[in-house]
């Protein structure tokens, strides 16, 4: 025979409790069927009660739609002729409900036993709508008073049971009941004195095991709203998959650690008879599910999964008075029992200086008056302190029972927790080492369960989230670059990239589950209004693990907030010169917190479009060589123009070609001006380890005053048209030396300048093409030959190929 309990989303409505009619009568074999309350309505029970006891007489609205939602599953589930039992039924259930909360509205209490007896209506009403409705299908079925059979102490709200009586109770009226279906309420049971008690918030499941064990069932089934025990809660983690088989303790350990799907105590009686647990989708009965038993398999994998509890408080008991002394322990831990309060975790430093507790919430301030209490002669003497209480914590549990012949779990589980920039309160391991449980702040837990389970169990895909700022020529052809490469990058390098934020100077968009790329364009249209600080505070609360946040703007703004990104553990990459070539101050700030802060904060666009240059330049440094002197032809633009400027073209029509082709920053004074050479230098030579300010480089300007000091952009072509002479003349005389005009760059015993030159045939930036870029270093190892890099230094495919390879890096980490 089997035992079958049905879960509160199972018996949601009508339409699940016909699902549930339709399993039972596929199964053949002999069964006792246990029965959640309807969803929401143990939940609601408690919230009328809550609502009744602080004088507030909305519970009467909700005791009303309770009865209304009762009444309707009736009226759709059961024939007509067979209602009106039921429908009585129902009607003096809320009548009690109704005294008992009229009561506790004026009195302004509701004693605990009294809530039993309300919270058992939930299980009492929806195992009689299965009874009834089975009946009415002419079913060989019994009902049980599964609160006459379950015998438990006095302990209301999570009872303890009297296995021998229960035990007892159970096998007496199994064996002279003749029905193959036999319905019961979960939940419920009763003291030795009568009174109705529970078993505990989810307790339904542990009903089923009781009268499992007791019968010494083949197999007890948790029919529930999901498909089997996953590893890890699904709802927080969208990539958790069913555990096919599990062991006892295993499942056991997830399910104490908070993995919902079973109710913790429910193994305990079915483990001692060795009867395996099926835990089954309602709504996909085709699903395997999971099995749980205690037989050991060779899974690769060392984690079975992870699970977690919120709304944790951590109480520490610190001071000399601790150290060498026998006994404090066990008076703490008595203080904290006398109380009822569970502690869910321990941990003492070996100094034996400080105690630190976890224990629900919901405990706290008992826990610390009950504490405070107990050692309140060694407070008053100093010798302790007062226990402190830090609220908002959680546990992560992670699980397996292999976990025990594994080394270095633990460091795998620390430091992926660490890169996530996720601070660990507390740490504790069982020698068992079936389980290694951290406490860590709770604004942390989707993080640190989605950063674990990837570690574990994603066959080492790493996700990336990308935030992304800019989407003209750059950050476009960006967008478009990853949505070609998504594949690949998947299938080749194990790296997921999801796109979670978009936004440009109008609006933004935001979708944690991946932004549609095929069609961000129309969605940024429709998104809201774009603001820098709502960007950031979304960022903050979204908390992804693997989180990168890409600037393709050339925005002021933009490049002043990196540090709020950096400091959330957010990596920064950016084509954006402005904040690199900032005060000296800021960009050594920005590098302290990247490396503080574990977020990676990468710019390499920032010279040279995609040209490694900055990576080069790094590698150069990190192995310990020294720049002596840089010489470069930086500007792309710059090249294209003086490339493609002769007589038979005006210079301002070149310039207008160059903004046209993407060679241009969006403003070309900043190109012409040499403001953009001068920015990119710069970071070459603080790469290299030197400190220095922009308005150090001297800067000997090309363009007429006019030019110059031109405000607007028409106004700047304007003037370039009406210098067209002064442009011609630089020319000429470049040609008649047989030279060629390049913008250079130059840095050497600690100065830089940056201008246009007259460059000979011989020289190695003679020949340089287009848009290309050139940089020479001059190093210690580099002494006779320079290095070269010389290739594309503009365009908005080298540019976001640049930025892409940034970003693949940050998956490398
Ligand atoms: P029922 O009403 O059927 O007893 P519960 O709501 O008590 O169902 O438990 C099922 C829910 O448990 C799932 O919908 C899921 O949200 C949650 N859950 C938490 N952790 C896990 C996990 N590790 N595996 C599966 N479900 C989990
Ligand atoms: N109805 C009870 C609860 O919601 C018991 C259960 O569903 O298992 O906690
Ligand atoms: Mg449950």
């Amino acid at each position: 025979m089997k035992v079958l309990k049905f879960g509160g989303t199972s018996v949601a409505n009508a339409h699940n409790i016909m699902k549930v009619v339709a399993l039972l009568e596929k199964c053949k074999e002999r069964k006792v069927v246990v029965i959640s309350a309807l969803k929401g309505v143990t939940d609601a029970l408690n919230e009328a009660i809550n609502k009744s006891q602080s004088h507030n007489d909305k519970y009467e609205i909700i005791l009303k739609e309770l009865y209304q939602k009762h009444c309707d599953v009736i009226v759709q589930v059961i024939p007509e002729k067979n209602q009106e039992a039921i429908l009585e039924k129902v009607e003096s259930c809320f009548r009690q409900i109704d005294n008992l909360l009229k009561g506790s509205f004026y009195l302004g209490e509701l004693s605990p036993k009294k809530k039993d007896f309300i919270l058992a209506f939930g299980e009492i009403l929806s195992s009689r709508i299965v009874y009834e409705k089975l009946k009415s299908e002419k079913q060989k079925v019994a009902y049980w008073d599964a609160q006459e059979l379950i015998v438990t102490n006095s302990n209301f709200g999570n009872a303890e049971v009297n296995f021998e009586l229960t035990d007892y109770s159970i096998q007496y009226y199994f064996e002279r009941c003749q029905a193959d279906i036999i319905i019961a309420p979960g939940f419920i049971a009763k003291d030795q004195n009568g009174n109705i008690t529970t078993l505990g918030r989810g307790g339904s499941d542990y009903t089923a095991a009781i009268i499992a064990a007791a019968l010494d069932a083949d197999q007890l089934e948790i029919w529930t709203d999901v498909s089997g025990m996953y590893t890890a809660n699904p709802k927080i983690v969208k990539q958790a998959k069913p555990i096919d088989h599990i062991l006892y303790r295993e499942a056991m350990e997830l399910s104490h650690f908070g993995a919902k799907v079973l109710y913790a105590p429910t193994i305990q009686p079915v483990l001692n008879k060795n009867i395996p647990v099926q835990i089954k989708n309602t709504f996909e009965p085709e699903a395997i599910g999971t099995l749980i038993n205690n037989k050991k398999n060779d899974s690769i994998n060392p984690v079975k999964g992870i699970s977690h509890i919120g709304d944790i408080t951590l109480i520490t008991v610190e001071g000399s008075g601790l150290i060498g002394v026998y006994g404090v322990s066990k008076r703490l831990f008595g203080a904290i029992a006398k109380e009822k309060i569970n502690i869910i975790l321990i941990t003492q430093a070996s100094s034996e200086h400080s105690i630190c507790i976890a224990v629900s919430e919901n405990d706290s301030l008992k826990a610390k008056a009950a504490i405070d209490e107990e050692f309140k002669y060694e407070i008053k003497q100093q010798k302790i302190k007062p226990s402190l209480v830090e609220n908002d914590q959680c546990i992560i549990a992670v699980v397996g029972e292999n976990m025990k012949n594994h080394q270095g779990l633990s460091g795998k589980i620390f430091s992926t927790l660490g890169k996530n920039n996720i601070n660990i309160r507390a740490i504790a391991q069982g020698a068992s080492e079936r389980n290694i449980s951290s406490v860590i702040d709770k604004k942390d837990v989707k993080k640190a369960l989605n950063c674990l389970h990837e570690k574990f169990f994603e066959g080492n895909i790493k996700q990336l989230n990308l935030f992304i700022a800019g989407v003209g020529n750059v950050g476009s052809k960006f967008i478009e670059q990853i949505q070609q490469q998504k594949r690949y990058l998947k299938d080749n390098l194990k790296i997921n990239i999801r796109v979670i934020a978009v936004c440009n100077s109008k609006t933004m968009i935001f979708d944690q589950d991946g932004i549609d790329l095929n069609n961000w364009e129309n969605l940024l249209k429709g998104g809201e209004m774009a603001c820098i600080d709502s960007f950031l505070s979304k960022v903050e609360e979204l908390n992804l693990r693997n989180s990168i946040f890409i600037d393709n703007t050339a925005d002021n703004q933009i490049a002043s907030v990196y540090q709020h990104f950096l400091k959330q553990n957010v990596a920064v990459v950016t084509c954006n010169k402005i904040a690199c070539s900032s005060d000296y101050e800021n960009y050594v700030q920005l590098k302290n917190l990247s490396l503080k802060y574990g977020a990676p904060f990468l710019f390499e666009t920032n010279v040279g479009a995609g040209l490694p240059i900055i990576n080069t330049l790094k590698n150069l440094i990190v192995s310990g060589d020294k720049v002596n002197k840089i010489q470069a032809v930086l500007s792309g633009s710059l090249n294209f123009i003086f490339n493609h400027f002769c007589a038979d073209y005006s210079f301002h029509d070149i310039v207008k070609q160059a903004g046209n082709e993407g060679y241009t920053e969006p403003d070309p004074k900043i190109d012409l001006s040499g403001i953009d050479v001068m920015r990119k230098i710069l970071i070459l030579i603080r790469e290299s380890g030197y400190q220095m300010e922009i308005d150090q480089i001297h800067n000997e300007s090309f363009l007429p005053k006019e030019v110059l000091e031109a405000e607007s952009i028409n106004d700047f072509f304007k003037a370039l048209e009406e210098n067209e002479a002064h442009f011609k003349k630089l020319f000429l005389e470049a040609s008649s030396k047989n030279c060629r005009l390049k913008y250079v760059a130059e840095f050497e015993n600690g100065k830089a300048k940056v201008g246009l030159q007259l460059i000979e045939k011989e020289h190695p930036f003679y020949n340089l093409e287009g848009k290309d870029n050139i940089v020479l270093f001059h190093t210690d190892r580099y002494a006779e030959q320079p290095l070269l890099i010389k290739g594309a230094g503009a365009g908005a495919a080298v540019t976001a190929s640049g930025i892409f390879a940034d970003v693949i890096r940050i998956a490398n980490i």
